[in-house]
């Protein structure tokens, strides 16, 4: 069927992909080049929150193509206005710059930290990260993140970032100096493994950042948009950072984020901060359907009714095959392993039709679309059971089958 293995020769090598070549997704589902389908519960990391190609999506840029696709940065357009509009109205924060990506967004805080450091703090600048923790891959966002296995990649990193460990305040609160504008969190590390932050430390987090007087910056680009059952991972908290940053789930698909922040923090003037596709009008409109959606009554109800089913269904196929700890929030979930077999269970289930992404070697790491159903949660657990079948590993239910509540 498959008229021949492209070459890929032209690609710089950037990750090791598999030679599959994807050519149509639909909702949980995505079909490769040679007709076979895969149950997709990475969405391009957390980013098709509404799964692939989801019709709201493709009205509003098939719309938004045939009006305006791009009058320049130096003008208002009017999905950059109405999205910045619901993000304002369901945050309680008041301004926003769109951006493209969730580095762009990143850098965009950490910028407008220091400007804010600069003039509130004696030009304090220095802003305390977690180790383990991801911002993304410019430069200084790569030089926030607490990744071990960039510590030596691009040296000399961009100065100005300290490492504390997560959910852990008396080191941080030990860091912070006169030179110290702000703090910088996720409230759960995705890429770090879905580790979250308790929701007391971040109270004790705002409270501290308050009585010292700097910003709290929080890294939503992969909790956000629903992703953990709320429509932001800190208000499970209860708390409201002074900086939020917003990508991956916003676009639905599309490269678009946001940098957000409380009014009192917004010291950017004219000419500090730009770029040639802020705001435009084609994945802001993307922007604002996934975000009308999203905030539509009952949505997040699906996300958690789902998110505990998904997380149900992975304690029974734990207890099952011995693995390890399920932990997450909503549509954000890991499932802990006792071996280092994360990246072997992820390509089995490949060869079975299942795309799994494995953050560690001994994590695997679930975020489906957040209108996944219970029927393909179902159909995700039977294809993982089939794939540590294959590869062995011993199924203390063996004589009935795993999952027989699903037959
Ligand atoms: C994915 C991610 C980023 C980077 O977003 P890009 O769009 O890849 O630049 C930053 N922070 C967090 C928490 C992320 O998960």
């Amino acid at each position: 069927m498959s008229a021949q293995i492209p070459d890929f020769d032209s690609l710089m090598t950037i990750t090791p992909r598999p030679p599959i070549v994807m050519m149509e997704g639909k909702g949980s589902w995505l079909r490769d080049q040679d007709g076979r389908e895969y149950l997709d519960f990475i969405q391009g990391w957390a980013v098709n929150c509404l799964g692939h190609s989801p019709q709201v999506v493709v009205d509003a840029i098939t719309r938004q193509a045939t009006t305006l696709l791009n009058p320049s940065p130096a003008f208002y357009n009017a999905p950059m206005i109405r999205l910045a509009e619901l993000i304002v109205q369901h945050s309680g924060l008041h301004k926003v710059y769109p951006a493209c990506s969730g580095a762009d967004a990143n850098e965009g805080a950490i910028k407008l930290a220091r400007k804010w450091g600069q003039i509130h703090r004696n030009g304090a600048h220095e802003i305390i990260t977690m180790y383990n923790s991801f911002h993304g891959r410019t430069l200084a966002t790569m030089s926030a993140s607490g990744k071990p296995q960039w510590r030596e990649l691009y040296e000399p990193k961009v100065p100005g970032f300290l490492k504390a460990p997560l959910n852990d305040l008396i080191v941080l609160r030990n860091l912070i100096t006169e030179k110290t504008v702000a703090v910088m969190l996720e409230p759960i590390q995705g890429e770090g493994g879905v580790i979250p932050a308790e929701d007391d430390y971040l109270r004790e987090l705002r409270a501290l950042t308050r009585e010292k007087g700097i910003l709290l910056i929080l890294d939503e680009v992969q909790t956000g948009i629903g992703r953990t059952g709320r429509l932001f991972g800190h208000q499970h908290a209860g708390i409201s950072p002074d900086i939020m940053t917003l990508g991956k789930g916003l676009g639905g698909g599309v490269p678009l984020a946001a940098l957000v922040a409380h009014r009192d923090v917004c010291c950017f003037a004219p000419g500090d901060q730009g770029g040639t596709y802020n705001g435009n009008p084609l994945m802001a409109a993307a922007g604002c359907a996934v975000m009308e959606t999203v905030t539509a009554p009952g949505f997040l109800d699906g996300v958690n009714h789902a998110g505990d089913y998904l997380r149900a269904q992975l304690a029974g196929l734990a207890r099952d095959y011995d693995l390890g700890e399920v932990r997450g929030r909503g549509l954000l979930v890991a499932l802990q392993l006792n071996q280092d077999i994360a990246p072997a269970i992820v390509e089995a289930a490949r060869d079975l039709g299942l795309l799994l992404n494995a953050p560690r070697v001994n994590i695997l790491r679930f975020m489906p679309a957040l209108n996944i159903s219970r029927a393909e949660i179902d159909e995700m657990i039977r294809r993982l059971a089939a794939s540590l079948d294959a590869l062995g590993l011993v199924c203390a239910q063996s004589d009935e089958p795993a999952l027989a509540l699903m037959a």
